[in-house]
């Protein structure tokens, strides 16, 4: 499962058709004065490029207080689910799911005899319950159905049970969608029995088979294979089968007009797109990567693809951004069919590499109980980066690497927890979404494929997913076939990283004995320790660059502390703490200022110089920096250490603390000159950030005239919208009148009307306020 990317404002707008529009003409265009000159920039007397401040005052990060919740133990099983056919039709005129459905159960090996059958149900009623069509007494609690066999069932005997079923009144599993008229359903977490009685917990396994009746201009999809379809009356009956057997809570059935594009077979795999008869191709566009994505996954695990066939399918309104179903993965319709014109910010490659991925970890190998769900999603995240990595290289898989590390600190920021955690309050998807089992179980998979290399970590996962392949998994079978494979213990690194809370805090400092040109490294971890949290043993790579040359190696990190050193040829220019950025962590490492603007400019990680244009940034006053900072959103090769440059740059001119001490002039110039990156992520970040300045009069012409030209006229969608906002921002009142015209016709996720919304509610004039009337997703 995957949550929504889509910000909340386009979310809101979910329902609305998502043709990209044309954009009204452009109005006149005022000629530019001549430049304003401002005051020259004042230098703060203890910025100096060669001073190395102190360690900040300030801890760098407060745990938050763990989440609330009750522990929820493993559900014990009573009996083994081994076989289920289900006939199912969605009664539009009721909305209600009507079915019949054989369970096909046996005892467990050396249990004692059962006379009861607990069934998951929910919010149904029975027509009736029977075995070989002798009928069952029952009870029911809305939740349950608990059925009285005829006789006790033995250890490994079997017998079947069949129910005929009607459920009208449904909180969730089935859901009717009208402005479509598609029925789709959504299991995970326990949701599934509330349209097929079931063993609704992921620690048994089964085989089922599905037949879906829809009209005749419909179709049904559902897991498995398509084992054959019939026409009877004025309806379709459509028969699928898996023949291999997985967890309930992946059954799935969508039925609506759908179109099937089916792309060339992975293999002998049949893989299809099933999307809507009016968006074919945005769904070739969306789907585009899929069968790439299943030959990197085969090889990288060594398992290939473990199931008969691939189908992705659109489905409208859906909460999460996508659903692995088993062979017949849901997909959120905003986020895999959006128009050309909002890439590469709009993007359905992770989502559908993501799910992807799950159809190994997560379907081949499934968590046993909730507490241990990154082993799902924390792979399938990490499954997403080594698809981007084949795909686009290595600098974008480090900055996924950075995001993910990023998302797992503010996550621990606002409520600290181990991965493995089986508290909730009311419902375990609560574990799901916290920042924990998505980034932060990627990020340990990197931590541990860095620490292996590749060839020893993929043979280790080859184990793990060959020796668990259609079987339940807990954490420790992840630690025991890892160090079958490599022959290490692991129990510290899983103790500190999975069982374990937090990450290490380091304060760093360097020391150049220019006489025996000698560096020292030394660290201590000063993060707050506690029963969740303890000292994090690490070895650590360390680079310095010189001009003679660049020198790494290792500082071993035990029990708080570590020091190592080298030799050099010349003096250090810049030296990294964890190249690569490997480890999960927080460092205060206090360096020049000109130390900072080499790394930013040489180094060939892109996450150094990601660090150190973030470093920087923090300098206010350091007209060095400032040009550190302007010089990489001109010149940096990658497209995110430019966005970033300018996000700092924006950040900086907007504070109104610095900005008395800020060249606006140079600040403003270099921000209108980022509008014009080829890249449309570095011209979002250019345009918001001239939106935040504070400018007014003369000083702000040339910045509304190069900010109305991109609102009219970028070929990215989504720089149109923030380039829009920044010129509300700016103008004001006098902007209502383009912001009137931009805003008149909605274009894909309102990604010009959701930011110009946003912009004049900060402006709040009468004038601005009637617009947002008009057009706040509320009211659409
Ligand atoms: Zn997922």
């Amino acid at each position: 499962m995957k949550a929504q990317t889509l910000s909340s404002a386009a979310a809101l707008a979910l329902a609305l058709a998502c043709a990209p529009a044309a954009l009204p003409p452009a109005p006149e265009i005022p000629q530019p004065n001549p430049p304003v000159v401002l005051p020259p920039f004042r230098m703060d007397s203890t910025a100096t490029p060669d001073r190395v401040p102190p360690f900040q005052e300030t801890p760098l990060i407060v745990w938050g207080p763990p989440p609330e919740g009750t522990t929820h133990a493993e559900r014990k099983r009573r009996y083994d689910l081994q076989h289920q056919v289900t006939n199912v039709r969605f009664d539009w005129s009721r909305q209600a799911v009507v079915g019949t459905t054989t369970l096909t159960i046996a005892g467990l090996p050396d249990a004692a005899p059962i006379s009861t059958v607990m069934i998951d149900a929910g919010d149904m009623t029975f027509k009736q319950v029977s075995t070989e069509s002798k009928e069952l007494k029952y009870d029911y609690d809305g939740r349950a159905l608990t059925v009285h066999l005829a006789s006790p069932l033995r250890a490994g005997q079997k017998t079947s049970i069949t129910i005929e079923y009607d459920g009208a009144n449904r909180t969730k599993g089935a859901y009717f969608r009208p402005a479509r008229h598609i029925v789709w359903t959504q299991g995970e977490t326990e949701d599934n029995h509330f349209w097929v009685p079931t063993y609704d917990f992921p620690n048994d396994k089964t085989t089922w088979e599905f037949y879906i009746w829809t009209a005749k201009d419909e179709r049904a999809l559902s897991n498995g294979r398509l084992a054959g379809s019939r026409a009877v009356g004025d309806s379709i009956e459509w028969h699928w089968v898996l023949e291999k057997p997985a967890s309930t809570y992946l059954m799935t059935t969508v039925v609506g007009k759908y179109t099937v594009l089916q792309d060339k077979p992975w293999r002998n795999v049949p893989v299809g797109y099933w999307t809507y008869p009016d968006s074919v191709d945005a769904g070739w566009r969306g789907f585009a990567k899929t069968p790439q994505a299943i030959d990197v996954f085969s090889r990288k695990t060594g398992v290939p693809y473990p199931w008969s066939k691939y189908d992705q399918i659109v489905i409208p309104e859906f909460q999460y951004g996508g659903m692995e179903n088993v062979t017949a993965t849901s997909q959120n319709d905003a986020e895999i069919l959006h128009p050309a014109a909002t890439e590469p910010q709009a993007n359905s490659v992770p989502l559908m590499a993501h799910e992807l991925g799950h159809q190994w970890y997560g379907d081949l190998l499934t968590t046993r109980d909730w507490g241990d769900v990154w082993l799902n999603e924390g792979f399938a995240t990490f499954m997403e980066q080594v698809f981007h990595e084949e795909d686009l290289g290595v600098d974008e898989a480090s900055y996924d690497r950075l995001g993910a590390q990023e998302q797992t600190i503010d996550a621990d920021r606002r409520a600290r927890r181990p991965i493995v955690w089986n508290k909730w309050v009311n419902d375990p998807i609560e574990v799901f979404f916290s920042g924990h089992i998505y980034p932060k179980g990627a990020t340990i998979l990197q931590m541990l494929r860095h620490q292996l290399g590749d060839a020893a970590f993929w043979k280790a996962m080859n184990h793990y997913t060959t020796a668990h392949a259609y079987g339940n998994v807990v954490t420790d079978d992840l630690r025991k076939a890892f160090e079958e494979s490599t022959g290490k213990d692991f129990k510290t690194f899983f103790d500190q990283w999975v069982y374990g809370a937090g990450f290490p805090v380091f304060q760093v400092s360097s020391l150049y004995d220019r006489a025996a040109r000698r560096l020292v490294i030394s660290a201590r971890e000063v993060q707050a320790r506690d029963s969740l949290t303890g000292f994090f043993d690490v070895d650590v790579d360390v680079e310095a660059r010189t001009d003679s040359g660049v020198v790494r190696f290792v500082v071993p990190v035990r029990n708080g502390t570590g020091e190592a050193g080298a030799n050099l040829k010349a003096p250090p220019r810049s030296i990294r703490w964890d190249k690569g950025n490997w480890i999960l962590d927080l460092t205060d490492f206090p360096r020049s200022t000109r130390m900072l603007q080499y790394q930013l400019v040489n180094d060939d990680d892109v996450l150094g110089r990601i660090e150190a244009a973030g470093v920087l940034a923090q300098r206010p006053g350091d007209q060095m920096a400032l040009n550190a900072l302007i010089l990489a959103t001109r010149n940096d090769r990658f497209w995110a250490v430019r966005s970033r440059a300018a996000d700092a740059i924006g950040a900086w001119g907007s504070d109104s603390s610095r900005a008395a001490a800020s060249p606006m002039r140079t600040v403003t110039n270099a921000l209108v000159a980022a509008t014009r990156d080829p890249d449309a992520r570095v011209r979002q970040s250019a345009a918001t950030g001239l939106g935040r300045l504070p400018l007014a009069g003369p000083a702000a012409r040339d910045v509304v005239i190069r900010l109305r030209e991109l609102a009219r006229t970028d070929p990215n969608l989504i720089v149109r919208g923030v380039a829009l906002a920044s010129d509300i921002r700016l103008e004001k009142n006098a902007a209502i009148p383009l912001a009137k015209q931009l805003m008149t016709t909605d274009v894909w996720q309102s990604v010009i009307r959701g930011p110009a919304v946003n912009a004049l509610k900060d402006v709040g004039t009468p004038e601005a306020m009637q617009l947002v009337q008009q057009y706040a997703p509320a009211n659409q």
